[in-house]
């Protein structure tokens, strides 16, 4: 499985990200699969999302049951990018990516299955 995302749409991440930090940001990502590729085609902020310091999280029960939701985005206040038993028992969607700080170079970011497995991700 591979995830296709647009650059600006990576760089409005990576900015919030830098904007809550040390709290995490958390979107969601609706797009389409289409075989073994994932394309994301734009940001959503949660409802009622709660930014807190070593979590960023959200009531499932807010949201529409939305299948557009492929995935969703958040960042890492640390140097890790690598997803936390939380971030795997919470997971929205088909994939997740995960930006690590200082938020700056698009190659600290990682895209994750359900199982913690590291996807392709392109960045177009
Ligand atoms: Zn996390």
């Amino acid at each position: 499985m591979k995830v296709i995302i647009e650059e600006r749409l990576i760089k409005t991440v990576l900015e919030a990200a830098k904007k809550v930090y040390p709290k995490e940001i958390l979107f969601l990502l609706r797009g389409k699969k289409k075989g073994e590729e994932i394309r994301v085609k734009e940001l959503i902020l949660p409802p009622k999302v709660i930014f807190g310091e070593g979590f960023a999280s959200f009531s499932h029960y807010d949201l529409p049951i939305d299948l557009s939701i492929v995935g969703s985005i958040h960042s890492h206040p640390s140097p890790s990018n690598k997803p936390s038993t939380e971030d795997l028992n919470n997971m929205y969607g088909l994939f997740m990516i995960i930006v690590r700080y200082p938020f700056d170079d698009l190659k600290d970011l990682k895209a994750y299955d359900r199982e913690g497995r590291e996807l392709k991700l392109e960045i177009i």
